[in-house]
C-alpha cells in the first residue's frame, strides 16, 4: 500500500494527467454500462406490459384492429381477423375489406368510414351502437361499431385509428331465448302473448276463421315417473318436433307454452270439420312415433279447440280453449273438444268444484250408489259396481265424469277412493249382519290411488278392521291407465290378487292392450266398454269385435261382463255371443242403497 503511494509521488505531471485521463474513462464507461443497463431492464418491461395488453385484446371477443393514418392495417386481433376474414399477410397492408356498416339507414364501405372519420380531426371517438355489419350478399350481423383516434408516439407521433366491433348476434340470441321454450326451443307463452293480438286482428279484419288449439300429452306426469325425467322430455321433444312439420305447408303456428302444453293456431281454416280431422291427424300419427321396450306406451293428446268466430268473441277466445280442453280431458285421454258457445253458461265452475271437495266430504255430501250386475246364465244379480254420486248443496246432483279427472288431478281421488272403499265394507258387515245376499262389490280405482305405493296395505288393513272376506271385493280398473307401465301394474294386481280381492279391466276395448300383455295380466274379468255396445244391433264391425274379445277373454281364463246393456235386443244378442255377466239401465241403473237392497232381497 505505502509502495503505491510512494509510487503515485514520485509520477511526473504528465504521467499523473495520462493516469487522471484513463481513470475518468474508465468511470464514464461504466457510468454507460450501468445506464444501458437500467434501460434495457426498463423496456423489458415496457415490452412485457405490451404483450399483457396484445394478450388481452388477442383473446377480446370484440374484434379490435389499429389502423395507421394511411389506413394500414397495424394491428387485429383474432375476432377481427375472422370477423373480416384477413387473409394472412394483412399486416402493414392498406385495409382491403367489402365490408359495409349501416350508418343510420345508408351502408358505408368500413374504410371509406374509417377516412372520413379522420378528415374531421376533432371528432376523436365514433360509435354506432346497434348498427349492422355486411360482409357479404345478404350477410346481416347485428354489432356495436366504435373508432377512436390515437396520438402513437412510436408512429413518429402519427394519428392511428383503433376500431371495435362488438358482435350482437349471441347476446340477441341470449334475449330471443327468452321468447322460446328451454327444451324445445319452440316460441313460448311470451310470444304466444306478442303474436295473439295480431291474429285476432287479421281474422277479424278478414272476416277469416282462426283456429286456437290447445294440445296437451295425454298422462304426462305419470309418463314422467315412469320412464323417467330425461325420456319424458325426449318425448315432447320429439311432439314438438312432429307438430313443426305437420306446421309446414298450412298457415300454423306452434307454440310450447308451458309442461306439456302445446297451443297452435291456425289462420287458413274453413269448417269445423277441417279443424277436427286436422288434430285426429296428429293423434294418429303421434300414437305410432313412441315405443319402449317393456312400456307399450300409447300417446295420446287431449285437446281443446276454439275458433273464431264460430265459438265466440276474439277477447275471449283463449279462455274458450282452456275450457274446451278440460273439457276434452274429462271424456277421457285422446280427446277433442270444440268450444260452441253454450258452453260458456255451463252449470259446473271447475274451480268451485275443486274448492267444494274436502267440504262435501266432511258434510257426507257424497254417495255411493249400487248398479246391479247380472249373471246371464241365470238372470240374477250376483254382483254390483259401487258408483259415486256428489249431491252438490247449490249444483244438485253431479255425475262422476264431472269431477272424477278434476280429482286425479288434484290428488283428491285418493281421499274420495278410501272414502268409497270405507263405505263398501261397512255396507258388506250390514249386509251380513242382516242376511242379505253376500255379492261382490266392485269399486272404480284409479291408477293415482295405486301408485302411491300404499294401497294395497290399505286394502289389507280396511278387510281385517271390518271383518270382510277379500271375495266379496273387487277393483276395476280403466285398461288405459293400466296398459302404461304394464309391469308396475302387474307387480301391484298381483299383490292385490293375494289378499283375495278380484280384479277387472275396465272399459275394456278402448285401450290398445296386446294379447301378450294381456297374457300376463292377472285380471279375472274383461268389462267390454259401452262404447262397443251402444250400436251392436246394427253395428256389424262392433258385432265382431265383442264377439272376438269375448273369445279372446275366454281362451285367457277371464270372464266377460258388458255393460251399457240398454233393451231386451241387446241382452238377447250379447248372451249368444256367450258373455258371462251384464249390466245396465235395462235391468237397473245406479241405485241409492236403500233402493239398490230390495233388489237384492
Ligand atoms: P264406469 O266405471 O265405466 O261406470 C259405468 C258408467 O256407465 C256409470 O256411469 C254408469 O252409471 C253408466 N251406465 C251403466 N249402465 C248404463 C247404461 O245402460 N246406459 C248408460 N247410458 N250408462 C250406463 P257413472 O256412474 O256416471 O260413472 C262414470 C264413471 O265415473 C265410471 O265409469 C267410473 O270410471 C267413474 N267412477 C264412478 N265412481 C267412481 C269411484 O268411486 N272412483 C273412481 N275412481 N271412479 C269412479
Ligand atoms: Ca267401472
Ligand atoms: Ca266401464
Amino acid at each position: 500500500m505505502e509502495s503505491i503511494f510512494e509510487k503515485l509521488t514520485q509520477l511526473t505531471q504528465t504521467e499523473y494527467l495520462i493516469l487522471t485521463i484513463c481513470f475518468s474513462i474508465i468511470i464514464f464507461f461504466m457510468t454507460i454500462y450501468s445506464l444501458n443497463k437500467e434501460k434495457k431492464k426498463l423496456s423489458k418491461t415496457v415490452d412485457s406490459n405490451v404483450k399483457v395488453f396484445q394478450k388481452t385484446c388477442d383473446i377480446s371477443e370484440n374484434a379490435t384492429m389499429i389502423l395507421s393514418a394511411k389506413n394500414e392495417v397495424l394491428y387485429a386481433n383474432d375476432s377481427m381477423i375472422r370477423l373480416m376474414q384477413f387473409n394472412n399477410n394483412f399486416l402493414s397492408k392498406k385495409l382491403d375489406t367489402i365490408a359495409e356498416i349501416k350508418v343510420k339507414k345508408d351502408w358505408v364501405v368500413l374504410d371509406t368510414l374509417i377516412k372520413e372519420c379522420c378528415i374531421d380531426s376533432d371528432d376523436t371517438a365514433l360509435s354506432y351502437p346497434k348498427s349492422h355489419l355486411k360482409l357479404s350478399e345478404g350477410d346481416e350481423i347485428p354489432i356495436t361499431f366504435h373508432m377512436d383516434n390515437i396520438l402513437m408516439s412510436n408512429f413518429d407521433e402519427e394519428i392511428c385509428h383503433v376500431v371495435t366491433i362488438e358482435d350482437l348476434s349471441k347476446e340477441i340470441e341470449r334475449s330471443n331465448s327468452h321468447f322460446r321454450h328451454q327444451l324445445t326451443n319452440l316460441p313460448n307463452q311470451l310470444q304466444a302473448n306478442k303474436d295473439l293480438p295480431a291474429f285476432f286482428s287479421k281474422a277479424h279484419l278478414e272476416k277469416n276463421k282462426l283456429a286456437l288449439m290447445l294440445m296437451h300429452l295425454d298422462n304426462y306426469s305419470m309418463l314422467r315417473s315412469i320412464i323417467g325425467y330425461e325420456q319424458a322430455n325426449d318425448v315432447l321433444k320429439k311432439f314438438a318436433r312432429h307438430l313443426e312439420t305437420v306446421g309446414v305447408n298450412l298457415n300454423i303456428s306452434v307454440y310450447h307454452t308451458f309442461d306439456n302444453h302445446f297451443l297452435l293456431t291456425v289462420t287458413n281454416l274453413h269448417s269445423m270439420d277441417e279443424a277436427k280431422t286436422f288434430v285426429e291427424d296428429i293423434q294418429t300419427r303421434l300414437a305410432t312415433f313412441y315405443k319402449m321396450e317393456d312400456v307399450n306406451l300409447h300417446l295420446t293428446v287431449s285437446t281443446g279447440i276454439a275458433i273464431y268466430p264460430d265459438s265466440g268473441s276474439i277477447r275471449k277466445l283463449l279462455d274458450y280453449t282452456y275450457r274446451a280442453l278440460a273439457k276434452a280431458e274429462q271424456e277421457g285421454d285422446g280427446k277433442i273438444h270444440i268450444f260452441i258457445p253454450e258452453e260458456s253458461d255451463s252449470n259446473y265452475d271447475e274451480l268451485r268444484l275443486h274448492n267444494d271437495m274436502q267440504g262435501a266430504l266432511n258434510n257426507g255430501d257424497f254417495e255411493v250408489y249400487y248398479q246391479p250386475i247380472i249373471q246371464v246364465e241365470n238372470r240374477e244379480i250376483v254382483a254390483a259396481e259401487a258408483l259415486i254420486r256428489w249431491k252438490h248443496a247449490q249444483y244438485g246432483m253431479i255425475p262422476p265424469d264431472m269431477f272424477i279427472s278434476l280429482m286425479e288431478k288434484t290428488g283428491f281421488i285418493i281421499k274420495l277412493g278410501q272414502y268409497v272403499l270405507e263405505e263398501v265394507l261397512k255396507q258388506q258387515k250390514r249386509w251380513e249382519l242382516f242376511k242379505f245376499k253376500q255379492i261382490e262389490i266392485s269399486i272404480n280405482v284409479s291408477m293415482i290411488e295405486i301408485n302411491t305405493g300404499e294401497f294395497v296395505q290399505h286394502v289389507e288393513r280396511k278387510l281385517g278392521e271390518h271383518q270382510i272376506n277379500p271375495k266379496l271385493l273387487k277393483f276395476e280398473i280403466t285398461e288405459g291407465t293400466a296398459m302404461i307401465n304394464e309391469s308396475e301394474t302387474v307387480r301391484y294386481f298381483l299383490a292385490l290378487k293375494r289378499l283375495g280381492v278380484g280384479i277387472s279391466l275396465d272399459d275394456f276395448g278402448t285401450g290398445y292392450t296386446s294379447f301378450g300383455y294381456l297374457k300376463k295380466f292377472p285380471a279375472d274379468n274383461l268389462k267390454i266398454d259401452k262404447s262397443l255396445v251402444d250400436y251392436i244391433l246394427t253395428n256389424e264391425e262392433d258385432q265382431r269385435i265383442v264377439k272376438g274379445i269375448i273369445e279372446l277373454a275366454h281362451t285367457l281364463g277371464m270372464q266377460v261382463v258388458v255393460e251399457g246393456i240398454e233393451n231386451k235386443k241387446m241382452v238377447d244378442m250379447i248372451a249368444s255371443y256367450g258373455c258371462d255377466y251384464m249390466q245396465g239401465y235395462h235391468f237397473a241403473k245406479p241405485l241409492p242403497v236403500f233402493e239398490f237392497q230390495k233388489l237384492l232381497r
